[in-house]
């Protein structure tokens, strides 16, 4: 093996997770869910989402669902056919960028609720000329229901209810802080007389584990959503009494008939003060020069957003001190100053993907992603396998932690012992495009004792597209049927 592998290999073993270490994990997270579930304020939240059953499948009618998460505002219609299908329509509007710190939210959820009116006017004209004709003697059923995801800090306090904590990604109106966002929204939808209620503010991991459940074959309810995109996270489905922080926190009313209810765990921040996380020089350096120093210190090692900033890191330092991408034959480097790889953020995980994709003898895809991602030049075989080797490490090492995660959900309900089968529904580009992260996460699943391969057997996981339209569907349709009320503010 050539110098430049051995240090590659050296490298890529900094990011080995072995069983042991697995099993540690898996322990402090099965504790910090005992904790989370008893007290707020905890490292991992825990959060209860007021949701206390998932759909079968055979669920009909049609819904309204809007997500407001950034950039983009979506409306969509969702006709549930009732076979684990649906139809979707979908509109999506940019938000003029004045109403994101315009002086009060009123002009923005006025803004909103125009969107909604247009949506039903194309769309569903007929059955929204309908509703306004019975508008004098309108009655609860008449309306749609319509789930509201809102990807902001809220503070969940009843299924379509919850305040606004702060704004995050460029949006600051002061007056909605501390406010209910359903019933903003509502007061909107009410001043322009829309036949519209706001059933349920959902979260868009809790959507996945809906859209799962609603779409997965046979009536088997999902048990666990988890999301491998920019962020990461999970929701489940946990038994109300070990909830047992219920009893000091402020909520309305719920239905409990179910005895469970969904927690969204906001796995992201599991272990931030790093009592089992592995932590190289270059998670280390990530954290430092993140915005966010100390926090989210899991989703850091896992997932879409940070992924391609260790490989950017690691390369950098193999480039720099250990021969990466020079030439045997001269001493310069091929790399331009004005490459990617010397700006952070630099490599987009997909690159990850990409490279791990490549079975040609001369990695000449990765040679390529190399030179349009990096404007590195005649890189060697040996380059492209050195970038191949710490790419799988860090992806792999990314894919047993999120093993750490749904196997102490796991154990922790024990849901194994239970259920015959598990379903499992997943989403986000990391765990749907890289082409052995699923793999090396179920591998990883089977090495822990209380899953081994019995418990594997049971585990169905299969992608869940779309939660924020569908599964919000499904929430608002779990929401009326419990007879919420109308949010008043
Ligand atoms: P979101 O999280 O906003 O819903 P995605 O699920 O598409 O969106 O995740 C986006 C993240 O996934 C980004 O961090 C991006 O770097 C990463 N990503 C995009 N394409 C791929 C890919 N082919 N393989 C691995 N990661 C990818
Ligand atoms: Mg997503």
């Amino acid at each position: 093996m050539s110098a430049l592998l051995e240090e590659a290999t050296r490298i890529a073993a900094q990011f080995d997770y072995p069983p042991e270490q697995v099993q540690r994990a898996v322990k402090e997270y099965i504790r910090e869910i005992d904790e989370g579930l008893s007290e707020e304020g905890a490292t991992l939240s825990q959060i209860p989402t007021f949701v206390t059953s998932v759909p079968n499948g055979t669920e009909k009618g049609l819904y309204l669902a809007v997500d407001l998460g950034g950039t983009n505002f979506r409306v969509c219609s969702i006709d549930l056919h009732g076979n684990n299908t649906f139809s979707l329509t979908q509109a999506k509007i940019m938000i003029p960028r004045e109403l994101m710190t315009s002086g009060s939210s009123k002009e923005l959820f006025l803004f909103l609720a125009r969107q909604i009116e247009s949506f039903l006017r194309i769309h569903h004209n007929e059955h929204f000329e309908a509703h306004l004709r019975r508008m004098v003697e309108a009655k609860e059923e008449d309306l749609f229901d319509l789930g509201f995801t809102f990807s902001f800090p809220v503070r969940q306090l009843g299924i379509n209810k919850g305040t606004l904590i702060r704004w995050t990604k460029g949006f600051d109106i002061p007056d909605a802080v501390g406010q209910d966002v359903c019933a903003l929204l509502q007061d909107a939808i009410d001043e322009l007389n829309l036949p519209v209620r706001v059933a349920a503010l959902v979260n868009d991991t809790v959507g996945t584990l809906m859209a799962r459940s609603y779409t997965s074959p046979g009536e088997t309810g999902t048990f666990l959503g988890a999301i491998f995109g920019t962020g990461t996270n999970g929701a489940y489905v946990e038994k109300l009494d070990r909830v047992t922080k219920m009893g000091n926190i402020e909520h309305s009313d719920y239905d409990k008939s179910t005895g469970e209810m969904i927690i969204n765990a906001e796995w992201g921040s599991f272990d931030n003060h790093l009592s089992v996380l592995p932590n190289t020089k270059y998670d280390q350096q990530l954290d430092t020069d993140s915005i966010n120093p100390g926090i989210q210190m899991f989703e850091k090692r896992v997932s879409g957003m940070f992924l391609g900033e260790i490989l950017r890191l690691a390369l950098l330092d193999l480039h720099e001190s250990l021969g990466l991408f020079k030439s045997s034959t001269s001493s310069n480097a091929f790399v331009p100053k004005s490459s990617q790889i010397y700006r952070q953020w630099g490599i987009d995980t997909s690159l990850l993907s990409l490279v791990e994709a490549d079975k040609t003898k001369n990695f000449e895809q990765i040679k390529s992603a190399l030179k349009d991602h990096l404007k590195i030049e005649h890189a060697s075989d040996d380059d492209a396998k050195s970038v191949q080797i710490v790419a799988h490490a860090i992806a792999k090492r990314a894919a047993r932690l999120g093993a750490v995660a749904i196997s102490a959900i796991l154990i922790s309900t024990g849901k194994l012992q239970t259920d015959d089968v598990v379903d499992i529904g997943v989403d986000g580009s990391l765990v749907e495009y890289h082409p052995s992260f699923s793999s090396l996460l179920r591998e990883a699943l089977r090495e822990v004792p209380e899953v081994g391969a019995a418990g594997d057997k049971k585990i169905r996981i299969g992608i869940s597209k779309d939660g924020s339209g569908v599964g919000a569907a499904l929430i608002a349709l779990v929401a009326s049927k419990e007879g919420t009320q109308r949010p008043v503010s």
